[in-house]
């Protein structure tokens, strides 16, 4: 199912620098309608193409209003039903809104520690590329994990 963008929640993420939505798309669909020549609602945000949606639903968690719900095509699904996140600091409530009328709803945790405070190694050392020649490391616990400045990933 892809995203949109409720109107009546949207605030443009005015006091960003960029909204928020439109900084995490891996697939740059989320867009600011700065003067809403586009869909006739000034400074909302907008899914440019929902049919190339990935689905991946990161303008969905990330979004402060929780302005961004999911649901299907009008085509395939033609009575509605739709999905809405609720964020909170430590968890997300889903709520399933069913064809019929009907409602379900969800709540998980959600992650509270600071974004890059993970610890990709948890405190073993980083492999490294030349580990891959010796078996010894690779099936005895040896290798940990990459280290993608070896690759040339950063
Ligand atoms: Fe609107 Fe949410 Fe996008 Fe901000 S992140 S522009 S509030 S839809
Ligand atoms: Fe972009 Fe993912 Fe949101 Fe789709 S669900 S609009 S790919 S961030």
């Amino acid at each position: 199912m892809p995203t949109y963008v409720r109107t009546d929640k949207c605030d443009g993420c005015k006091d960003l620098d960029q909204p928020a939505c439109e900084h995490i798309c891996p697939h740059d669909l989320m867009k600011l309608d700065a003067d809403g020549s586009g869909t006739g609602h000034a400074m909302k945000a907008f899914n440019q193409e929902p049919e190339q949606c990935w689905e991946c639903y990161a303008c969905v968690k990330i979004c402060p209003q929780n302005a961004i719900e999911c649901r299907h095509y009008a085509d395939i699904c033609p009575m509605g039903g739709s999905v809405q996140p609720l964020r909170g600091d430590d968890s997300i409530i889903w709520t399933i809104r069913f064809r019929n009328g009907a409602m379900k709803r969800f709540k998980f945790p959600v992650r509270t520690t600071p974004e890059g405070s993970a610890d990709p190694y948890g405190g073993e050392p980083a492999a490294r590329l030349d580990d891959i020649s010796d078996p010894a490391k690779l099936f005895t616990g040896g290798t940990h994990a990459c280290d993608p400045s070896q690759f040339g990933v950063i």
